[in-house]
């Protein structure tokens, strides 16, 4: 006979489309997976005496494990001095010519440790399980050349082993220029595609790979032959794509059957009809758009009359969007962005691992999916994206194990 847990909260809100909160709901978990959810009072009779023990959270809320599908988590070094210069008029551009911008992270993560980078990188995560995220996306894209790339791939497999995260890591080849191949972007291009990917791979470091396509970064053609490489490995793509300008980057994006395309602020109306036509996600990052003082908005409601499936992320990064917080990304899109609170819920669950190739086995609560999920202190998940700078996780559950409960102060970290 099974062992069965059964996990009973006052509310239940499951990830499903369409599909509001269940009252008095059960989630019967077997070892890692989900067997069995719904209202209590509707268990099937033959489960009853399976169950080994009961959970019991009379007043709370449960949700799918949040996921945070576009993060650049491991990085060395700090960036408020630029955000200082900015709030003084200095303009993004202005810093980069100095020396800041992607290039003073670059050098700081360069001269980093493996060990330290790793140790920067755990803090962050910390606060990320904290308030309730059990899966996440981290990229590489601060070493740019094959050593510190590496290392920082190493540092997200590592993070993987000392936290009860899933981490999908992705090797983000074209982020930008190294300085010195200024006057040699097909001499990188090459590196990049015949070196350092195929070597990555040999140390299983890659399950996705992504680029930067914009005038200031990647043209379409150099991220048409990266992809091509990429494809050749049978890997995932993503795209930062329409964040500053159109390069018809989507159209690419949605041409190779990519994941996801990222930012997407200034997305045309074929960009559009060509997600449409497409599964690949379309992940919106309202902190660097608020970070950044940006003007332009992605078109939320095109995107929503297309059915292109939304996805929220925090894009995590020492420039642009400066924060762990998946709940503060959720309430500025429905604050900036003008998605729903449902919308927003569904983007860092359900879609969240539809943009990470994830959907199979995480993002909402269903038979047969990871037994992964959040005890939130609210009755409805609307609350998550109503409070800003209140975190109501009070337990996480990683493959059926209780792995926090604020309560008892359990760490996380093994
Ligand atoms: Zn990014």
């Amino acid at each position: 006979m099974k062992k069965l847990m059964l996990w009973r909260c006052k509310t239940l809100a499951c990830g499903i489309p369409g599909q509001d909160v269940i009252n008095d709901g059960a989630i019967l978990t077997d070892v890692e997976k989900i067997i069995w959810v719904g209202t209590y009072s509707a268990l099937p009779i033959q489960f009853k005496d399976q169950i080994k023990d009961t959970h019991h959270f009379a007043k709370q809320c449960i949700t799918p494990g949040l996921i945070d599908c576009h993060t650049h988590v491991v990085y060395a070094g700090n960036r408020a001095h630029e955000w200082a210069a900015r709030l003084q008029g200095e303009s993004y551009e202005s810093i980069a010519k100095q020396g800041g911008g992607i290039q003073f992270t670059v050098k700081q993560t360069q001269q980093c440790s493996e060990d330290e980078l790793f140790e920067l990188s755990a803090k962050r995560l910390q606060a990320m399980c904290e308030s309730g995220v059990t899966t996440l996306e981290i990229k590489s894209g601060y070493g740019l050349n094959f050593e510190t790339e590496a290392k920082m791939l190493t540092v997200a497999k590592r993070l993987e082993q000392a936290f009860p995260v899933t981490i999908q890591k992705t090797y983000l080849g074209l982020h930008t220029l190294p300085l010195e191949f200024k006057n040699d972007r097909v001499g990188y291009l090459k590196l990049v595609i015949e070196q350092i990917l195929p070597k990555l791979m040999d140390l299983k470091l890659v399950d996705a790979v992504d680029a930067f396509c914009e005038d200031i970064a990647f043209t379409k053609n150099e991220v048409e032959l990266f992809f091509q490489a990429a494809q050749q490995f049978n890997l995932k793509m993503k795209l930062h794509a329409e964040q500053l300008s159109d390069s018809e980057g989507v159209q690419l994006a949605a041409r190779f059957g990519a994941l996801s395309v990222d930012h997407i602020e200034f997305i045309s109306r074929s960009g559009i009809a060509a997600l449409a036509k497409s599964e690949t996600v379309a992940v919106l990052l309202p902190v660097a758009y608020y970070h950044l003082h940006a003007q332009q908005k992605p078109p939320v409601a095109v995107l929503r009359d297309n059915k292109i499936m939304m996805a929220i992320a925090t894009d995590c990064n020492p420039g642009s969007s400066p924060t762990t917080s998946l709940l503060l990304a959720m309430n500025m899109a429905c604050m900036l962005f003008d998605l729903t609170p449902e919308e927003t819920f569904l983007g860092v669950t359900k879609y969240a691992a539809q943009a990470l190739g994830l959907e199979h086995q995480y993002g909402s609560l269903e038979p047969n999916k990871v037994a992964d999920f959040v005890v939130w202190d609210i009755v409805h998940p609307i609350e998550l994206a109503a409070t800003l700078g209140v975190n109501p996780c009070q337990a996480v559950i990683k493959k059926g194990s209780i792995v926090y409960d604020k309560r008892s102060f359990r760490s996380f970290r093994s």
